[in-house]
């Protein structure tokens, strides 16, 4: 898990997404194509498949590999990008979506 977490850090797929508007910052994470994005709680939950059922339905895992990276991350390394709220309505929350369809 460490090994995938690790690897997970360094192809950035772990990002801090400022949204100017709401002074809120979300941590997300790419799935494997950049073709879309899971939402993280640090240490608590991520909206990806093997979260839900791995850690969530089954309790074989306390975490998905993208809590393991977020925790194994300093916060201040992670890339950090600040969004509109449009630009995150309209080109980051649809890849959040198809992450929970998938
Ligand atoms: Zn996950």
């Amino acid at each position: 898990m460490e090994r995938a977490a690790q690897k997970l850090l360094s192809e950035r797929r772990v990002v801090k997404v400022h949204v100017r508007e709401l002074g809120l910052t979300l941590y997300l994470a790419y799935g494997a194509k950049f073709d879309k994005l899971y939402l993280l709680i640090p240490g608590r939950f991520c909206s990806c498949f093997s979260f839900f059922f791995s850690a969530f339905l089954r309790r074989t895992a306390s975490q998905c590999v993208h809590l393991a990276a977020l925790s194994l991350a300093k916060d201040a390394q992670l890339p950090a990008v600040e969004v509109s709220l449009e630009d995150f309505r309209n080109k980051i929350f649809p890849l959040i979506f198809r992450g929970l369809l998938s």
